[in-house]
């Protein structure tokens, strides 16, 4: 078992003994604290603190390009479609943060607990870049409240990168990069600065983008993309 324990990344051999010993470790729900227990990763189901031994060779990353319509979750009580019906794979996989359900673009999907957690967790960062169309014409004083951060009901936002892409009559094409992830954020940001939104994309979650990815569509990542989410 420690050597299982170890061969999945979890601690070296040494720690795993003292795991198992101190009755951390579960085999098919039951704890076990005897060194040396024959188990296989492939039959058993082995838990470290609860949580289900995934080796990394089981980890997948997928990124999907989101369509309207479809809603960020695993299952929708409302019987609404979810983004897991898009990457109908295998393996038990999750949305890595959210988009709301009128907005397309980049979602990562992923069975990787721990990256999933660190891509979405505001200490880390992450950066993310929308493209916004909205109504009204930007001014440049606009353009710099939204960089420096503008007061939403849950606090200032953090700086920002804000360009203006595209100007027509009476609407505008933004680009923001923010690195919070926030419930509507962008949506909310340029409402509180009246230019309500119209239309929403994530063009880039970190390093990875759509490439030729058309809505609806999904990849799996490459071994190089998920080093760089790492
Ligand atoms: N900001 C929003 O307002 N909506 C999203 O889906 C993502 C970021």
């Amino acid at each position: 078992m420690q050597k299982v324990l170890a061969s999945y990344g979890v601690a070296s051999r040494r720690e795993a003994e003292g795991m198992i010993l101190d009755g951390r470790v579960r085999v098919n729900g039951q704890v076990v604290t005897e060194l040396g227990r024959r188990v296989s990763p492939e039959v058993d189901l082995i838990e470290v603190d609860g949580r289900v031994l995934e080796s990394r060779e089981h980890f997948v990353y997928y990124v999907l390009h989101k369509p309207i319509g479809v809603v960020t979750t695993v299952r929708d009580p409302q019987g609404r479609p979810t983004v897991i019906e898009l990457v109908p794979v295998r393996e038990r996989i999750y949305p890595v943060g959210r988009l709301d359900q009128d907005t397309t673009g980049v979602l990562l999907l992923t069975n990787d607990g721990d990256l999933a957690y660190r891509l979405t967790h505001p200490r880390y960062g992450v950066q993310k870049r929308y493209r916004a169309l909205v109504r009204g014409v930007v001014s440049e004083g606009t353009l710099q409240d939204l960089a420096r951060g503008v007061f939403l009901e849950d606090g200032v936002t953090a700086p920002a990168k804000v360009q203006r892409m595209r100007q027509e009559e009476n609407r505008t094409e933004l680009e923001l990069t923010i690195h919070e992830g926030r419930n509507r954020q962008v949506r909310r940001m340029l409402g509180v600065v009246g230019h309500p939104v119209i239309s929403l994309r994530r063009l880039a979650f970190g390093p990875i983008g759509l490439g030729s990815l058309l809505p609806g569509q999904y990849r799996a990542l490459s071994t190089q993309e998920v080093k760089q989410l790492q």
